[in-house]
């Protein structure tokens, strides 16, 4: 990889993609395979630094509801004075969410939410095929397991309401189990001391799990072998345009020339601005913790447990254990809060009480990661209303689960290929 390579000024490309997230990897690898010229720049000293470093790994296109789900309004507001709040908007941010923040809401609607969730569905499923192929040709080492996900229930009336969402993507070819508290333990016997609470849960065999950084950088090795280059250390600081198309961008290394690709994750807003362009995007703060389990052997959990009430997923992935978890509206802060890593830590032994007591918490590796997300909950893959400039970004908590079939859709579009996935759902301005 040409990993730190120092970028030289003037260098012509045919595309030019910013960002080396998941996203902006995938795409470089998906254009390099089709013999397009790209250069991925990225302004960290590596690939997959920021939001694709640590997540939670889940290849879910059964999470395919956005977070803004019938009701947000009364969650949001009743967690600015609830500190442990799972899904929590900061005082201070109020300013600076006003117009995202009503297009947020507005699209939590009972007639907007449902096709948002169909639009998502359609995507992730069209990626996580894309994954499985890739990853059956090459089988690489990225901890990856096929065992499907479980979600669990503290109260049968959240069961029932998650039923009824998961029924609107059923529509579209998900397959899924409703489990009664016995079935839910059968299935991942590791709940057994959660019996008590666990009021019944939904299995989605399709889900896999793998570690998202490591596919990451995996994919941008088979993209420099396919042509792709790499710039890192090199920070866009705006576009080039002429006669109001894109001919490249400016950066802290000089001016590259050619057609551009917006894959920056959150700041991708901010880019934007700068050619007239309004993406409504704005952070979500979330948390991992990255614990040791090798010790587990038998007791090691099959799948990916998620509590959707308290905004919380406990992933095996390879011989570790990943908490996953929180969503909070605070802008570009990457700090890692004591309370809040006391409260997945909590979380995690109440779902998991014996393994908790297991683990070697004062080795765990804590991160935080500011998922791009967008007003709709649906990210924005095709041509930005300007000559010369492509988006894909806002993939939002599906990031990775999205990453490769939004790669293909965009490389289609930009090559004339007719899309497998129709791509009006995801357009600027929808
Ligand atoms: C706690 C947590 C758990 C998650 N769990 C899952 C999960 O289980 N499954 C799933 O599918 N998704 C999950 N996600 C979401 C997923 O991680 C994101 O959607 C995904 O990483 C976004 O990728 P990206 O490439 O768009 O953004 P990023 O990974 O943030 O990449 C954008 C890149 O652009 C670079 N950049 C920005 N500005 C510039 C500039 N001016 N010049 C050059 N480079 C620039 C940044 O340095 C960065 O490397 C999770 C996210 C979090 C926070």
């Amino acid at each position: 990889m040409t990993g730190n390579s120092a970028a030289k000024a003037g260098s012509s490309q045919q595309v030019i993609i910013i960002g080396g997230g998941l996203i902006g990897i995938a795409t470089l690898y998906e254009l390099s395979r089709r013999g397009i010229g790209a250069v991925l720049i990225e302004a960290e000293n590596e690939l997959a630094k920021e939001t694709s470093f640590a997540n939670g790994g889940m290849m879910t296109p059964s999470q395919s509801e956005p977070w803004n789900g019938p009701g947000v309004e009364r969650h949001l507001v009743s967690s600015l004075f609830f500190p442990g709040a799972a899904m929590k908007l900061h005082w201070q941010q109020i300013p600076s969410l006003t117009s995202w923040g009503l297009q947020f809401l507005r699209n939590s609607w009972a007639d907007k939410y449902p096709k948002a969730a169909q639009s998502n569905f359609a995507l992730a499923a069209y990626s996580a095929a894309k994954t499985a192929d890739i990853l059956q040709q090459y089988q690489p080492d990225i901890d990856q397991s096929n065992n499907g996900s479980l979600k669990i229930f503290d109260s049968k009336n959240n069961f029932k309401k998650s039923l009824l969402t998961t029924d609107v993507i059923a529509k579209l070819g998900i397959s899924y189990v409703e489990l009664t508290a016995e079935e839910v333990i059968k299935k991942e016997p590791q709940l057994h001391e959660a019996k008590n609470w666990i009021k019944g849960g939904i299995y989605f065999a399709d889900d896999s799990v793998a570690d998202a950084r490591k596919f990451a950088l995996f994919l941008s090795e088979l993209a420099i072998k396919a042509g792709g280059e790499i710039k890192t250390s090199v920070r866009v600081g705006d576009f080039i345009s002429e006669n109001g198309k894109v001919v490249g961008v400016q950066t802290d290394h000089g001016d590259f020339q050619g057609a551009v690709i917006l894959c920056a994750g959150s700041p991708s807003a901010a880019l934007a601005v700068n050619v007239g362009l309004k993406l409504p995007i704005k952070p979500v703060k979330g948390y991992t913790i990255t614990l040791d389990a090798a010790h587990l052997k038998s007791q090691m959990p099959k799948m990916p447990v998620i509590d959707e009430a308290k905004h919380i997923a406990i992933v095996p992935i390879g011989q570790k254990i990943r908490i996953a978890g929180m969503a909070e509206f605070a802008g570009f802060d990457h700090s890692l809060p004591k309370n809040r890593l006391q409260q997945l830590k909590q979380l995690c032994a109440r779902i998991y009480p014996d393994l908790s007591s297991q683990f070697d918490w004062e080795t765990a590796v804590n991160w935080s990661g500011l998922r791009p997300m967008s007003a709709d909950g649906v990210p924005f893959v095709g041509a930005a209303p300007l000559d010369g400039l492509w988006l894909n970004c806002g993939h939002g908590h599906l990031g990775w689960t999205m990453a490769l079939g939004s790669a293909c859709l965009l490389a289609d579009m930009m090559t004339g290929d007719k899309p497998d996935i129709d791509p009006l759902a995801y357009r600027y301005g929808r």
